[in-house]
């Protein structure tokens, strides 16, 4: 690690235009990505560093539509809102089932949206070739081992790299907005939107241009949340990391699905909206064949390596059995 310069602005126009002016800056919030990159893994060598953690960012405001959460906010904070406890169940527990009450506590809502991918290979700054990391290099981790924490979806042959966020998955299904300001003032980008596929551009993660801060993400109030799950398959019960999780909201009216969300975690290369399991259950019957049915399109093209066969039928089971949770009753 070389020197850097640290800053630590207290306005966000002043943050904005600090980063905006040299390539080589980076912001900081909780750090619990960041640090470990910089110092622990070694593979992020920033000159200079502008801290956020002054910048008025942080609290949670909502009106009868939309709970809107400032980038600064704590995993934690979130979590113990009112609101998200009465209104977005699945939002809480997917918080509530991230990291340890220790990181949750120093992580902040802009920073668990854009955290860094798990991938031991591109962490590894003694391993040559991660497309994520110099681009053009290669994929260490399709023929390497230990593949098992790595992407089915959207995935491909330069990069298998999991998107590792439990709360972008329940607000890439609740159609969550991201506001951003950046060098032309402030924007807003659908989740759904944020996220870009690596293709042959794995380096490339989001929409966000050089400089772009985000400030808030809003949450839509949707009726259909308040009959909703997050469940969350890993590999041991303390905190980890998901091998499979599914965030699903469902309204059902006279045995019949008349509106479907579903996000999945631990499978894509980006918060997974399951646009095509929710086509499958909207009006549909409530029962267990449409959640299989929808669970079997959803998982029907899975780009696998030996590591991560096992994936796509975790994958389909931990639909089902979500499904069939949430339309048992109000969660
Ligand atoms: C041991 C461990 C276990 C974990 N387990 C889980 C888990 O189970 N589930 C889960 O979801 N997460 C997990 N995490 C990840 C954790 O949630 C993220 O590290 C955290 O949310 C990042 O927030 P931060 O504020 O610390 O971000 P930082 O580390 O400060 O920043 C992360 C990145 O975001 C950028 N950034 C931060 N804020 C902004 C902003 N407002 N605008 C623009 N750029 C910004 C930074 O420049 C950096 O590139 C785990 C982390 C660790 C270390
Ligand atoms: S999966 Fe992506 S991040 Fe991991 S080694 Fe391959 S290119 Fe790099």
């Amino acid at each position: 690690m070389r020197a850097f310069e640290y800053l630590r602005p207290g306005d966000v126009d002043t943050a904005v235009t600090l980063v905006r002016a040299d390539p080589a800056a980076q912001y900081l919030a909780g750090g619990t990505t960041q640090v470990d990159l910089m110092l622990k893994d070694g593979i992020l060598d920033p000159e200079r560093v502008v801290d956020i953690t002054r910048l008025p960012l942080r609290g949670i405001t909502a009106d009868e539509r939309t709970l809107r959460v400032g980038a600064l906010t704590t995993m934690e904070e979130l979590a113990a809102d009112p609101t998200v406890a009465r209104r977005l169940p699945l939002v809480r527990t997917a918080l509530l089932a991230g990291a340890s009450t220790q990181l949750r506590n120093m992580s902040t809502i802009g920073g668990n949206l854009l955290q860094r991918t798990r991938c031991r290979y591109f962490r590894d700054p003694t391993v040559p070739d991660c497309n994520k990391r110099a681009p053009g290099s290669g994929c260490a981790a399709i023929t390497g081992a230990g593949a098992r924490m790595h992407a089915i979806l959207g995935a491909g042959e330069n990069c298998i790299a999991l998107h590792a966020s439990d709360l972008c998955v329940p607000l890439v299904a609740l159609d969550a907005v991201v506001r951003v300001r950046g060098g032309d003032g402030e924007r807003a980008i659908p989740l759904t939107e944020f996220y870009v596929l690596p293709g042959d551009r794995p380096d490339v993660e989001t929409v966000l241009r050089h400089g772009d801060l985000i400030t808030a993400v809003e949450v839509p109030l949707l009726p259909a949340a308040a009959r909703s799950v997050y469940l969350k398959i890993r590999d041991r019960a303390s905190y980890e990391f998901a091998l499979v999780s599914v965030a699903a909201a469902l309204t059902i009216e006279d045995g019949v699905v008349t509106e479907a969300r579903m996000g999945l975690g631990g499978v894509g290369t980006i918060p997974w909206r399951a646009r095509a399991a929710e086509q499958v259950l909207t009006g549909g019957p409530a029962t267990v064949e449409t959640y299989r049915a929808a669970a079997v399109t959803e998982l029907r093209d899975p780009f696998t390596v030996p590591g991560t066969g096992f994936k796509p039928e975790l994958a389909r089971r931990t639909i089902v059995r979500a499904l069939e949770t949430v339309a048992g009753g109000p969660t």
